[in-house]
């Protein structure tokens, strides 16, 4: 199905609900049947039918067609937070006793369900360094479940090769997961390339308003309904109708503001490359970036997220350089339409007690919707102020 098709029809069954062409918000906790028969055979396949909103809610369902179709997969759970959908992932597919393989510094709240929350239920999990494939493989035990890859990964992007990652989990019988938020539906095919289970935060690029929180899984139908009757039903971070409904709007725009998105960063980029007050451009296009030929090769294009160090020798410098700036709303999260900054300074007093694995002079940049020329003059003046 084309790209249009997904995002204006599918999922969308109008004669059923007056013709609306906006999505019909079902403000609705449970749903009544018939009869007794009706209800009978509705218990017995709750991912299928109307019937409790925790499980199933048509506006959700509306969501969950479209999420799968973009994502070139059969099924997809949508959740309220991109954090809950990967947690309620990775405990569906492990048990006391296994043991996962993750990317060196994945996303925050993963790396802590992963280093402080799973260790609890003797749950292990080795951390590679994942720019060399090997890694993987080195670090496979007789009893490893997963391999969670993030590519590009937070803050600092490097990329783990899909396809050999891929080649590798087959090998041992692992089960791939991938959280692909950097690249929205869109920019990276990763079902295609052999990927299990990918992971969404939908806050980002999917809502690409600032405005809801959500999380998606895509996968097979068989592996979604293992987690949609476990997981799901029973953790219940689902996503409110309303939400939802805000998810699908986000939809309808998603190729336009993506496009918008990666030719502002595109310009961005290429301003700040070899800037002389910058030390570094972490960037997966960059044409500085030394796994550009592999970006290129599995990435369809790049994102608006990108992070710089500053060449500076304390904190004042990165201070001045984001205080100055005028444009950039100092903020987390990304993906909306509003341009940010987050300086990782902010984590600790001064350098001498910096802890993070990235460097404290690093500042991430999300680039949004504005005028790009606004945005360049507006960095230009900041990093003046260095
Ligand atoms: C934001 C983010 C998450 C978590 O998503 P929430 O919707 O905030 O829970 C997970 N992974 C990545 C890469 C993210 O940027």
């Amino acid at each position: 199905m084309n790209l249009s098709d997904i995002i204006t029809h599918l999922g969308e069954d109008r004669h059923e609900y007056c013709g609306s062409v906006g999505t019909p918000i079902f403000q609705s906790s449970n749903f009544s049947l018939n009869t007794v028969e009706h209800l009978r055979n509705v218990l017995k396949d709750e991912y299928h039918h109307p019937f409790y909103s925790r499980g199933y809610n048509p506006t959700v369902a509306i969501l969950r067609k479209k999420i799968a179709a973009l994502e070139g997969a059969e099924d997809a759970l949508i959740f309220s937070s991109g954090s809950a959908a990967i947690a309620a992932t990775i405990f569906n597919l492990v048990k006391a006793g296994d043991h996962i393989i993750s990317v060196k510094k994945p996303y925050s709240w993963s790396n802590y369900l992963f280093t402080q929350i799973l260790s609890k239920y003797s749950i292990e999990t080795t951390m590679v360094d994942g720019t060399i494939s090997e890694n993987f493989e080195k670090a496979i035990q007789n009893n490893t479940k997963v391999i969670f890859i993030e590519t590009p990964n937070s803050m600092t992007f490097e990329l783990q090769n899909i396809t050999e990652v891929v080649t590798i989990a087959k090998r041992h019988n692992c089960i791939v997961v991938l959280d692909n938020s950097y690249n929205s539906p869109l920019f990276q095919p990763a079902i295609e390339l052999g990927v299990d289970l990918v992971c969404h935060s939908a806050t980002k690029y999917i809502s690409g308003h600032s405005d809801v929180l959500g999380g998606v899984v895509c996968g097979t139908k068989e592996r979604i309904n293992q987690i949609f009757k476990s997981e799901y039903m029973c953790i219940g971070a689902s996503i409110s109708a309303q939400d939802a409904a805000l998810l699908i709007r986000g939809l309808r725009t998603l190729p336009i503001r993506m496009k918008q998105i990666s030719e502002n960063a595109r310009r961005v980029a290429d301003f700040l490359d070899n800037h002389s007050k910058i030390e570094k451009l972490y960037w997966p296009f960059a044409n500085s970036n030394p796994q550009l030929e592999l970006a290129k090769k599995q990435m369809k294009n790049c994102g608006g997220l990108m992070s710089i160090t500053i060449k500076t020798d304390n904190y004042d410098g990165v201070e001045r350089f984001v205080n100055a700036l005028q444009k950039f709303l100092i903020a987390t999260s990304w993906g909306g339409y509003e341009s940010l900054v987050f300086p990782v300074c902010a984590f600790t007093e001064s350098k001498e007690n910096h802890l993070l694995p990235v460097p404290w002079n690093l500042v991430r940049i999300y680039i949004g919707l504005e005028d790009s020329e606004e945005l360049i003059s507006d960095l230009k003046q900041a990093l003046e102020k260095v």
